[in-house]
């Protein structure tokens, strides 16, 4: 591959933008800043940037592709997921490798790469959701993260997934002896089921969407999230806080780092730009908006921007568990039955940069550090990606901060057959993705497929920030 230059663009990291060229080798980038010595090169490609803005590859720390779920599997797989992400400007994702009840670490692990290896269109790494756990799991744990997955998952509510507050502790203590972290979905399972109970008994069916926020409240997330520090300070042991919805969940989150507990937080753009007003829509439509948690009320979009604005969110990631509306439709009588989750993988970038970067709520350098800065480092693939500096992965996105565009079901490149911003117009698109030095989309077109590799966290580093 021949080398490319990218001049007069703006190069953008958490700690500052400057104007830049930037030299790429190959896959990785070899120089940033004046590049004279490449000048002479017969073979160089020379790609004018000019009043565009270069990010690092956007990194997605929480997707779900091809999961099994709710009797039915996400309708984007690894293919038509990755596609959406890079379509975007995302060039690695970190998918929840799954666990089932019963299954070996290696199987579940095994399981996952057959789903994803050669069908992806961005580069992933994975996360592993525990399920099970036992003394053979635990063994298992210590060859897990020597192969380089450095981060799990764990939940506190659905019937398959619920682990006990006992194996939080545990497996809090194996990973803090192991050098793993865990992110944890924060829900109190005890007060969603007798809610679901109560929505029953009171109106005798379970049909009304706008009956589903009830069920799953803010104060629900907010026990969960107090538990699952109170047990993760007994071990004296980081923690991840995924998908936080909530004033109350981030009141939770607060207090524990006046405490001086190290605390990670990530949360995912439909809780910043779409509100619960969309459960009072009909059913039918209300339904494609189920997701766990809920989205909220304005009051708790407005305390999510806050915390992004002033740095003590580390991650925005989407949360990407799409299905088609045929499939929601599977709570049609009973809306607990609904699979819960949306696509999001194509239009994060957009959405933070139009909704946050435009309209003044936060920068340049944290959008960077939102979307790829940190989740490198959470996740442990920095400084191979995360950022522009030489020796890192030339992934590159060329971000046009004028170009408008449409969110529309019929131009995404999710197989989603809905969108749920449909209709939205942003400013701001990545306009050319390069993956490894390669260009594989412009204005979110894949142009080249399956280009995607599996990386690994690099597990034998502390995570430092
Ligand atoms: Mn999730």
């Amino acid at each position: 591959m021949a080398k490319k230059l990218f001049t007069g663009g703006t190069v953008v990291s958490g700690a500052g933008c400057r104007k830049a060229d930037v030299l790429v080798d190959g896959e990785r980038i070899v120089a940033v800043g004046d590049c004279p010595e490449a000048l002479d090169d017969p073979d160089l490609e020379r790609i004018d940037v000019s009043g565009k803005l270069l990010f690092p590859g956007f990194i997605d720390g929480h997707t779900h592709m091809d999961l099994d779920v709710s009797d039915t599997v996400t309708i984007d797989g690894f293919d038509s997921g990755t596609r959406a992400e890079v379509a975007g400007g995302t060039t690695c994702i970190v998918d929840f490798a799954t666990q089932n009840r019963g299954e070996s670490l290696a199987f579940a692990l095994e399981h996952w790469h057959g789903k994803a290896d050669g069908k992806a269109n961005c580069d992933y790494a994975f996360h592993l959701a525990l399920s099970d756990w036992n003394e053979s799991v635990s063994r298992e744990l210590g060859q897990v993260v020597a192969g380089g997955i450095g981060s799990f998952k764990l939940y506190t509510t659905y019937d398959g997934m619920v682990v006990d507050d006992r194996t939080i502790y545990e497996i809090f203590s194996r990973l803090k002896e192991l050098g793993g972290i865990a992110g944890v979905h924060c829900e109190n399972k005890g007060i969603i089921d007798a809610r679901l109970v109560q929505v029953l008994a009171r109106k005798g069916n379970r049909k009304q969407v706008s009956d589903y926020p009830w069920t799953r409240p803010a104060l629900a997330e907010a026990e969960a999230v107090n538990r699952v520090l109170n047990i993760a300070a007994c071990v004296d042991t980081p923690v991840i806080i995924v998908h936080l919805s909530s004033r109350q969940g981030w009141e939770e989150v607060c207090r524990a780092r006046q405490r001086g507990q190290k605390v990670y937080v990530e949360t995912c753009p439909q809780y910043l730009v779409m509100d619960q007003s969309r459960y009072s829509l009909p059913d039918q439509e209300a339904r494609r908006y189920m997701i766990a948690p809920p989205l909220r009320g304005t009051e708790d979009q407005e305390i999510l921007w806050k915390a992004l604005a002033d740095g003590v969110v580390d991650t925005i990631a989407t949360d990407h568990c799409s299905f088609t509306r045929q499939q929601k439709e599977a709570g049609r009588e009973d809306f607990s039955r609904t699979p819960c989750g949306m696509p999001g993988a194509e239009e994060r970038p957009g959405l933070v940069y139009h909704f946050g970067v435009g309209q003044g709520r936060i920068t340049l350098e944290q959008m960077c550090r939102y979307l790829a800065e940190n989740p490198a480092r959470l996740y442990r693939l920095y400084p191979r990606k995360g950022v522009i500096a030489p020796g890192s992965d030339a992934d590159l996105v060329v971000w046009d901060p004028e170009a408008e565009w449409t969110l529309s079901e019929k131009t995404q490149q999710s197989a989603a057959d809905y969108c749920p911003l449909e209709g939205t117009r942003l400013k701001g698109r990545g306009e050319q993705v390069y993956l490894r030095g390669r260009l594989v989309a412009r204005n979110g077109e894949l142009l080249e497929p399956y280009t995607g590799k599996y990386v690994t966290a690099d597990t034998k580093e502390p995570i430092d920030f």
